[in-house]
């Protein structure tokens, strides 16, 4: 799991507007993530699925918006953060060592995934 992965949405954004009507959904959005991530690290997979396609759905409010590049952005990082935790799954339950308890998170995780970049249109 990459830890920096908060830190990295700010640094990416760059709102042609300053932030003009993204800015507020964009602490709504890292609020969403670190939440995210912490369901992760204490492996409570499902949960954090949750937060992720909530953040993910709320992106669409700025469809119309000046802003819609900065939540084309948001759904990008949200996309890449859910495949890296699926990815994290499918090695967690393949292998030497797997552990069955995943497996149901694992197809949650392609689940969510594969809904997620349907949407991502
Ligand atoms: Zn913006």
């Amino acid at each position: 799991m990459n830890k920096s992965g908060n830190d990295e949405i700010i640094k990416l954004l760059n709102c042609p507007f300053e932030g003009y009507s993204c800015a507020g959904q964009m602490d709504e959005m890292n609020n969403n993530l670190a939440e995210a991530w912490e369901y992760f690290i204490s492996k409570e997979y499902s949960h954090g699925f949750h937060v992720l396609k909530k953040a993910f759905d709320s992106t669409f409010i700025l469809r119309k918006d000046p802003c819609k590049n900065c939540a084309r952005l948001f759904r990008r990082v949200i996309i890449e953060s859910c495949e890296n935790v699926t990815l994290d799954l499918k090695k967690m339950t393949s292998g030497i060592i797997k552990r069955k308890k995943y497996i149901s998170d694992y197809e949650l995780a392609k689940k969510v995934l594969k809904d997620i970049q349907e949407k991502n249109v």
